[in-house]
């Protein structure tokens, strides 16, 4: 999988190649990365990529020459598994979902990162195939969205995660959120981790961490469980929990 994103700030996403377990996954091949900032391609002596809104307004747009430059740059020929995404606030909402489907479906992803006021509005309608949105708020710059993006799609890559299991397990695979863990010690100021996960009884480990994955989804995402699908195992634990709850 390959990860092209267009930023101002080549130096901010720099670092996070550079890092843990994207940089072990950059090493290994497993995922390539780079980062093209639109100012070298801007046709103004002082490199300026923002210009003043049309019809008025506060602020400064990203001119779109530059960036229609500099995705034809990492993208001469487009091809059915690339992707051109536009970091917006205006885009439809990241989700696990989307990193699953965008692993699945593209080999290739350029990741736009907007600055200033925004970007001129010719970006989205013809150089974008789509907006992604990392949530209902709006940051100073696309570049958190895209390594959000860059980051849950390569944990899908088999190999990327040290311990392959760990990506299914994680809070979203399924519509329900991550089981409680604990590491050493087992008594942390009397804070103790539950008996059963020292017990070695995997049958009993496996009910347990069901049981508080639901748990936890019921109490802290309850929107989530109209997404599950029950087994009837599920049913009876979630009947426990309610018992359990009103005690
Ligand atoms: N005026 C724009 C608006 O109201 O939609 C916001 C522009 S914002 C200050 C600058 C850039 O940050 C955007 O072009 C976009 O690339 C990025 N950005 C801001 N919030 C974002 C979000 N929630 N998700 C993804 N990208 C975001």
């Amino acid at each position: 999988m390959k990860f092209d994103i267009l930023s101002l700030f080549p130096d901010f996403i720099e670092a996070f190649f550079d890092h843990s377990i994207i940089k072990r996954a950059i090493e290994s091949g497993r995922v390539e990365m780079a980062v093209t900032d639109p100012r070298t391609f801007s046709k103004d002596k002082h490199h300026h990529v923002d210009d003043t809104i049309y019809g008025g307004g506060a602020g400064m747009l990203m001119q779109c020459g530059p960036l229609f430059d500099a995705v034809e740059s990492v993208l001469p020929e487009k091809g059915p598994r690339d992707r051109v995404i536009f970091l917006s606030p205006a885009g439809q909402t990241f989700t696990q979902d989307k990193a699953k489907q965008l692993y699945r479906d593209y080999d290739h992803l350029v990741l736009i990162c907007g600055h200033y006021e925004g970007v001129d509005h010719r970006v989205e309608e013809y150089l974008a195939d789509e907006l992604i949105s990392i949530g209902d708020y709006v940051l100073t710059g696309g570049e958190l969205g895209a390594m959000v993006i860059a980051d849950a799609v390569s944990r899908m890559i088999p190999g990327v995660l040290g311990d392959s299991g760990s990506a299914v397990t994680d809070s979203f695979y399924e519509p329900i959120l991550e089981y409680p863990q604990y590491t050493k010690p087992a008594d942390f100021r009397g804070m103790k981790v539950p008996e059963v996960l020292l017990s070695g009884h995997h049958a009993n480990i496996a009910r347990w961490r069901r049981k508080e994955a639901l748990r936890r989804t019921m109490k802290n995402r309850p929107d989530l469980m109209e997404k599950l699908t029950l087994s009837p195992e599920d049913k009876k634990l979630i009947r426990e929990i309610v018992q359990e709850e009103e005690v």
